[in-house]
């Protein structure tokens, strides 16, 4: 099985009630991979970045066996850079700037060894240039794409073209909400089902997953945490640990998308407890399955006999 993965490689600033981190390893693309790494190696990884990515971050790449073959290196350029700030409230969070910087001109060339890829995730990234990818090679299996309020905002009609040619959508509630302008997630997703995906799946940040389909309703708790330290990237984590499930079992029926959203919720709730990739640098499969079973204790309950 092959996972290719598409999206932003960022130098990140965030600050959130726990800290401040200036500088650090971001990137939509980096988080799903470095998720997806856990289930299925090498991932496959199309991305750009500018002569400021400096070598540690290609060695932390290299260590989760990531594929560097399709990264574009424009070495006069500047890396893409984005700066958030969150709350208490660590659902919402404001945007301090994003530099598309190397981004501005990127057009994704996939290498002719990954044409035929099973598995794509499409990360949050110009929808134009996430239809560019699949243009490019042959169908896959399966076509998981997330965006976020950004692109809504400004490329809404390039948003929903590229919506009709993905199998799985990941948005959280407000981007759910945003796109259209119905406040009640059910609906909102029912919504979402018409405009391509056949899986819409809503993350709610510190309040669990919810994935819909057209038969199914499927929720998974969230991890009951009792810190955070940053929330950043736990939407493509999610997306990554979902994704590298999937490609790794190479199922897509209703139960594996179920276990696959457990594995997501799992990742993300590993992502958050320190800053940036940090986690991700000692974090283990033996960690990962054991959360993982907590995750079906956390809702497991018997049905009583008689009331
Ligand atoms: P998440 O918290 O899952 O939404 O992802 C946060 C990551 O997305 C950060 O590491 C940023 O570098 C990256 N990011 C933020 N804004 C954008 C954007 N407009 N396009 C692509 N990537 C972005």
């Amino acid at each position: 099985m092959s996972l290719l993965v598409v999206g932003s490689l960022g130098i990140d600033t965030i600050e959130t009630p726990f800290g401040r981190v200036e500088n650090v390893l971001g990137g939509s693309a980096t988080f799903i991979s470095v998720a997806a790494s856990y289930f299925l190696r090498p991932i496959r990884l199309v991305g750009v970045v500018g002569g400021d990515f400096t070598q540690n971050y290609f060695d932390f790449l290299e260590s989760h066996d990531i594929d560097l073959e399709g990264l574009e290196i424009v070495k006069e350029g500047k890396t893409f850079r984005w700066g958030g700030k969150y709350h208490y409230d660590l659902n919402t969070r404001d945007t301090l700037f994003t530099e598309l910087n190397v981004f501005e001109k990127f057009d994704p060339k996939i290498p002719p060894s990954y044409r035929k890829t099973s598995y794509v995730c499409l990360g949050n990234i110009d929808p134009v240039l996430q239809r560019r990818v699949l243009e490019q090679i042959e169908r896959p299996r399966l076509v998981v794409g997330d965006t976020m309020n950004f692109w809504i905002t400004r490329k809404q009609e390039e948003l929903k073209k590229t919506l009709k040619l993905l199998d799985v959508i990941i948005v959280n509630d407000a981007e759910a909400r945003q796109l259209t302008l119905e406040p009640n997630l059910i609906k909102a997703a029912k919504q979402i089902i018409t405009m391509g995906p056949r899986i819409v799946i809503i993350k709610k940040g510190e309040h669990g997953a919810l994935m819909v389909t057209e038969q199914t309703i499927f929720f998974a708790p969230p991890y009951p945490l009792e810190m955070i330290n940053d929330p950043t990237g736990a939407g493509d984590t999610f997306a990554g640990g979902f994704i590298g499930y999937l490609s790794k079992m190479d199922d897509t029926s209703d139960e594996a998308l179920k276990r696959a959203v457990i594995y997501g919720s799992t990742m993300a709730s590993f992502c958050v407890e320190r800053f940036s990739l940090e986690r991700f640098k000692d974090l283990t499969m033996i960690e990962i399955q054991d959360r993982f079973r907590e995750f079906k204790e956390l809702s497991k309950f018997e049905e009583e006999v008689r009331v």
